[in-house]
């Protein structure tokens, strides 16, 4: 890596003789020094002249790493006569904060030993300094960089083993006062000046020496790792939420569609109900013509049609079919359909226009309504069992009226009038002069007259 800085002038040097360390002040001018680079090993020349600075020299070639080995000796010499070393903070970066955390600030500790080694391989040695401290050892590297920085691999051989490495990087330190010193600045010189012992020592001791940090360290890459794994499990763990609540969201979701969708098969099954009878008037928009079931009992119940079970018990009816939500449950003499409301059973219940079939519903009207909620007679006038003449008279302002004109009129009417008056829900359905079938509520019984008084309100009639 050559740069600017290649082949920079030192200010100290190996004695030949004893590998001292030699100011070029303190030996002789010129060859005579007996002095060799600590770099390469040539003879130097020691340059005293009255117009530069004072220098050694190379008497052939460039030598790359003359500045770095004369800084590193000087760094062992002052750790060595000091005793301490100031270690920069120590910080990492926090995966789940997204920010550094400090682990430990800059602090001076004791040292028990330091040596050089050429661990990294870079060109140029560097210390190995073990401090203590808590009553435990650490050893970490130091390097220092002038004029050459260390790439990764050389960190991760020297980090090998280490509790750290600790970079004193006084190539940016130089940097910065080049900046200061604008275009005046003399590269020699300034090169020259960072091979003070005074500055050397003052950095390595300085606490707050702003160019020393920590270019690797295990408790901090172990922090790190941990940190990221933190967050990776932080994140997990959110994913899963997420999609739980994402699973719980759309689970509501179809509960509450499935809701719906029941609330309107009730609602259908409901205006199906209203649709069969001839609703007597009253109010025309609650056709209840529903008749009621026990409740307490499930509708399978009525399937089972016990022998010799009486007629109007609606345990024993046999369910015919089931639509809407409704089922459709006869016992051969009579038809019902049965809705489960929310509060029970409702039963709507079809019944011919005929004197027994209504006596015998008179009689049982008890058994009936039991358990329902709801219950109407639909009585129909348009069945096969009514033979009679009707008379039906849809005025248009006037109640509908409908006349019976034979049959056993007087008993269907008379059980019809003493239903009504036990506040029974009745309701007829008959044919209408085009033949539709019409449901309509009753609202009063004539006898004397043969008249049922219809409501002007048709229902659906099923
Ligand atoms: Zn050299």
């Amino acid at each position: 890596m050559a740069s600017g800085y290649d082949d920079l002038p030192i200010v100290f040097a190996e004695d030949a003789e004893t590998g001292e360390l030699c100011h070029v002040d303190d030996v002789k001018r010129g060859l005579a020094c007996g002095c060799v680079c600590p770099a390469c090993g040539q003879r130097l020349v020691a340059r005293q002249g009255e117009k530069n600075a004072h220098s050694f020299a190379h008497r052939s070639g460039e030598c790359r790493w003359a500045a770095e080995h004369v800084i590193t000796a000087l760094s062992k010499r002052a750790i060595e006569e000091r005793g301490s070393l100031a270690l920069p903070p120590l910080s990492y970066p926090d995966a789940c904060k997204g920010r550094d955390v400090e682990i430990s600030p800059a602090r001076t500790m004791r040292v028990v030993s330091v040596v050089t080694t050429d661990a990294s391989g870079r060109g140029a040695p560097d210390l190995l300094v073990t401090v203590s401290g808590g009553g435990s050892e650490a050893t970490f590297a130091v390097l220092s960089c002038l004029t050459h920085g260390a790439t990764d691999a050389q960190l991760d051989s020297l980090f090998e083993g280490m509790g750290g490495v600790v970079e004193m990087d006084y190539a940016a330190d130089m940097c910065e006062r080049r900046r200061g010193l604008g275009r005046h600045y003399d590269r020699d010189e300034l090169a020259m000046a960072y091979q003070d012992p005074g500055l050397i020592a003052g950095a390595l001791l300085d606490e707050g020496y702003p160019f020393k940090s920590w270019v690797r360290n295990r408790r901090a890459e172990e922090a790190a790792r941990e940190s990221v794994a933190r967050h990776n499990e932080d994140m997990e763990r959110r994913r899963k939420e997420k999609v739980a609540r994402e699973r719980e969201a759309e689970e509501q979701r179809k509960a509450e569609e499935e809701e719906r969708a029941r609330r309107e098969r009730e609602r259908q099954a409901s205006s199906i109900e209203s649709e069969p009878i001839a609703d007597a008037g009253a109010s025309p928009s609650t056709p209840s013509r529903q008749m009621k079931a026990p409740t307490g009992h499930s509708l399978p119940d009525v399937a089972i049609q016990a022998p010799g079970a009486r007629r109007y018990d609606v345990m024993q009816w046999k369910i015919c079919g089931k639509e809407h939500g409704s089922w459709y449950v006869s016992n051969g003499d009579m038809d019902a359909m049965v809705t489960e409301s929310g509060d029970g059973w409702c039963y709507d219940m079809v019944v011919d226009l005929d004197a027994e079939v209504l006596r015998e519903a008179l009689s049982h009207l008890g058994e009936l309504v039991h358990g329902c909620v709801d219950f109407t007679l639909c009585v129909s006038a348009s069945g096969a069992r009514y033979t009679g003449k009707l008379a039906v008279s849809d005025g248009t302002t006037a109640p509908v009226t409908v006349r019976m004109e034979s049959g056993d009129a007087a008993g269907a009417l008379t059980a019809l009038s003493e239903l009504l008056s036990l506040n029974v829900k009745l309701s007829m359905t008959y044919r209408d002069s085009w033949g539709n079938a019409v449901g309509r509520r009753m609202v009063s019984i004539d006898v004397e007259s043969r008249r049922i008084i219809l409501s002007r309100d048709m229902l659906e009639v099923y």
